[in-house]
């Protein structure tokens, strides 16, 4: 991703529109869910046991009391586990975050009204990611004099390796039926806000970015996949990076909260699978300026860390982007 792509966000400050501030999250007595506005976010918390009750699905089972007491709660769609107290989760064995940690009220589980809504009915009631009319973008990070990061090895840039996997996936898509288009096909700038603009103009059913990774520390240890969608209005994102956090901005792209966090997981599974990296999470972020305006459901792949100088290698080898780009067509046959 690099910083090149956070600093670029505030370019779309035009898109965002400011709501009242956060309220307070601390548990109150639970009251039935309602539908979200932008103004006015969900802040109750919710019996887990009650909210299977009532959609019909078996309640959650503990699964381990220590270090923390862990829930399991499952349908045919999949398996959430829950941590009492801290916002990590995973669906289906993958690392998701919650906004808000569970917590324990009168011996019972419950669960922020935000989480619900936008984490756990999507994943564990929703039906299948639909893809309309099967028309897609695909955004190669970075260009021209945007040139993203840099491997360690050899100082070859994000922005070529960000190309290669668009061009190697676009005819894997073509081939199950997706109509392709992307924001570049060779080395040129192109803002993020046309990105945005070249997606509304296509008509794009989904837009998925592609990016490699980079740590600003120098900690070259880090490694592994993450990916990424909009943080629900309302709710703390997953990952900052030391840009402001506004829980009450409302972004176009949140009108597809669930999606969003469909299709990221449905990318993030396949790319894990395929890829063998460690897996870093789904994570749910304010600070990407290509997300917040698309007006279809939206994510962004960081493939690997290129400031790793194992994975490096692997970024750096064809038949390694060749796998990322079957694991994606994969994930949207
Ligand atoms: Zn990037």
């Amino acid at each position: 991703m690099s910083n090149e792509t956070s600093s670029l966000n505030w370019s779309d400050a035009n898109l965002i529109k400011k709501f009242s501030a956060p309220r307070s999250t601390r548990p109150v007595a639970p009251t039935a869910r309602t539908n979200p506005s932008p103004a006015a976010p969900i802040t109750t918390w919710t019996s887990l046991n009650r909210w299977a009750a009532e959609n019909k699905i078996g309640q959650p089972h503990l699964i381990s009391r220590t270090p923390v007491a862990t829930y399991a709660i499952g349908t045919a769609n999949g398996t959430m586990v829950l941590d009492i107290g801290s916002r990590d989760a995973t669906w289906n064995g993958t690392e998701i975050q919650l906004g808000f940690g569970p917590q324990f009220i009168d011996d019972q589980v419950f669960v922020h009204g935000l989480d619900l809504y936008k984490n756990l009915e999507p994943l564990l009631l929703g039906s299948p990611l639909a893809f309309g009319n099967r028309v897609i973008v695909i955004d190669p990070g970075h260009g021209g004099s945007n040139v993203g990061t840099h491997s360690v090895l050899d100082g070859r840039f994000e922005k070529e390796f960000t190309l290669d996997w668009a061009l190697r996936l676009a005819p894997l898509l073509a081939t199950s039926g997706w109509q392709v288009f992307l924001t570049r096909t060779n080395d040129v700038d192109i803002a993020l806000s046309n990105r945005v603009i070249f997606a509304e103009a296509h008509h794009a059913d989904l837009f998925i970015s592609l990016h490699f990774n980079s740590t600003p520390d120098r900690n070259k240890k880090i490694a592994g996949l993450e990916t990424y969608c909009s943080t629900p209005a309302g709710m703390p994102s997953s990952l900052t990076r030391n840009y402001s956090d506004i829980w009450s901005q409302y972004f176009p792209n949140n009108s597809f909260d669930a999606q969003n966090l469909q299709l990221a997981v449905l990318l993030h599974t396949a790319l894990l699978r395929a890829s063998d990296e460690d897996d870093r999470g789904v994570r749910r972020v304010r600070f990407i300026g290509v997300l917040h305006g698309q007006r279809h459901p939206a994510a962004l792949i960081e493939g690997g860390y290129l400031s790793n100088p194992h994975e490096a290698k692997r970024i750096e080898n064809p038949a390694f982007r060749q796998k990322l780009a079957q694991a994606v067509a994969d994930a949207l046959k």
